[in-house]
């Protein structure tokens, strides 16, 4: 087992790797920029080094000054987190070659699933579904593309390969709109990624995103773990998450799961990774795209299968193998999770950092609160605006649900704008009550006044 985990990363998940190490008799070491000294994921570690400026190109993404502070302290291993440099093969590529555990997947499997073109060639040779679309990147050069177009039909969705965070999207619903939606994703995916490359896929509508979550060892053992309904979404990102879906019987569990298995094995992956897919109303699902390391939501399987999945991945990272299979869960209540960000849900989500008055998180029975908040904390304006998550359990969903509501009530945060209030009328929302949920819920059903 590794003696010294480096967290190259802040905030809430540096703060979960930090205690499942502690758990785990493993000493860390926190990196941070110059604005983050006070972070409590930096007084939490055993040591902490500072990485660089504000910007996270200089810091958190960046790789000889996080390498350096590996070897300065004598870390064995990095915990990426998710973001900054979490899904960068060249970061696994020098981690390995420094002699640095990088706790993740092989740097093969994040670059074959990293380009979605790539990875929906690679599904369709292991016989899992995909959105029906183009073949491969698509150019405004060709003669053929609006036919390459209406073979796929209206309404379609141009995508950028290097595609994440909802960036580089364009849903075409007429011919007519169809260059530039190609010209704008292409621009939006060049800026954002440094990388052009656009396809085309059916539009799906009114889609669930169900997404499963894997574990794979290095004997090649691959299970898959409840599914995680993450429908409800602020511009293609996730906003409320639960396991297991209201939609989601154990027939279709077992198929999707074991496509999810089947993708995972197509890159021999190893550590914890997930498979997102997309469902139709009919349950026809399809693979959208898999993200090799722990999500933001992972809580929410957490509490329903009484598994440490932070622990899990630094286990199978470190060479230990898979003590149970996919039959031996067991799905006890249910759980949702709503991520609190800091941002302004009437101006279109505009980031709102600031500084925090009183911070009171919420509690009791069934209730887990992972941030990485204090009353008088000032959150920067160079990262992500995630600053909570509240995660719900109930023997069943409706307890789930009431749990959630009341422990929204309970939370306070003053001084910025967060998206607690939104939070309380989905979790007030007839159809969230029914389980009706797709990825338009919020546009329809919230803003759309219905
Ligand atoms: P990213 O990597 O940017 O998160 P994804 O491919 O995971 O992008 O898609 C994010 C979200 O965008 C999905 O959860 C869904 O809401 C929407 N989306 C993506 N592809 C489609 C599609 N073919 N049809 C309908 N919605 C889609």
């Amino acid at each position: 087992m590794f003696k010294k985990i480096l967290i190259a990363n802040r905030g809430e998940i540096a703060l979960r790797v930090i205690r499942a190490c502690k758990e785990m008799g493993i000493k860390t070491v926190a990196i941070h920029s110059d604005v983050d000294r006070e972070c409590i994921h930096v007084r939490n570690a055993d040591e902490s080094i500072c990485v660089g400026p504000a910007a996270s190109a200089e810091s958190y993404r960046n790789i000889p000054s996080i390498i350096s502070a590996a070897e300065i302290s004598g870390a064995d291993a990095i915990h990426p987190g998710y973001g900054f440099l979490a899904e960068n093969t060249y970061f696994a590529e020098v981690c390995e070659s420094c002699g640095i555990k990088f706790i993740g997947p092989s740097k093969e499997a994040i670059e074959r699933m990293g380009d979605k073109i790539a990875a929906r060639e690679l599904m369709m040779k292991a016989g899992v579904p995909v959105v029906p679309g183009s073949d491969g990147p698509i150019s405004l050069d060709d003669p053929d593309i609006t036919k390459i177009a209406k073979k796929i039909g209206y309404p379609l969705i141009v995508k950028a390969s290097a595609g994440g965070g909802g960036k580089g999207m364009r849903i075409v619903a007429t011919e007519e709109a169809l260059h530039n939606a190609i010209a704008m994703a292409q621009a939006e995916a060049k800026a954002a990624f440094g990388n052009e490359a656009v396809y085309m896929e059916k539009y799906i509508e009114e889609p669930r995103h169900i997404e499963f979550q894997i574990l794979g060892d290095r004997k090649g053992k691959v299970v898959y773990l409840p599914e995680r309904d993450c429908s409800i979404q602020r511009r293609h990102q996730k906003l409320v998450e639960e396991s297991p879906s209201p939609f989601v019987d154990a027939s279709l569990r077992r198929k999707m799961g074991r496509a999810a298995r089947h993708a995972a094995e197509a890159v021999n992956y190893v550590t914890v990774g997930t498979v997102e897919f997309l469902v139709d109303k009919s349950g026809h699902f399809y693979f959208m795209e898999m993200n090799t390391r722990i999500q933001v939501e992972h809580p929410v399987t957490e509490v329903i299968t009484g598994l440490d999945l932070v622990k899990e991945q630094i286990r199978l990272a470190a060479g230990e193998r898979l003590t149970f299979d996919s039959s031996d869960i067991v799905i006890r209540g249910h759980a949702i999770e709503c991520r609190v960000n800091a941002e302004d849900p009437a101006k279109d989500f505009m980031p709102c950092p600031g500084k925090i008055g009183t911070f009171l998180p919420p509690g009791g029975p069934g209730i887990r609160v992972e941030s990485h908040l204090y009353s008088g904390y000032t959150i920067p304006s160079f990262y992500d605006s995630l600053i909570a998550k509240v995660i719900a359990l109930g023997s069943n969903r409706s307890e789930a649900i009431a749990r959630m509501a009341r422990a929204l009530d309970e939370m306070v945060i003053e001084g910025v704008q967060t998206t607690i209030p939104l939070h309380k009328k989905i979790m007030a929302h007839d159809y969230f009550h029914k389980g009706d949920v797709y990825t338009d819920f919020l546009p329809k059903h919230i803003f759309g006044g219905e």
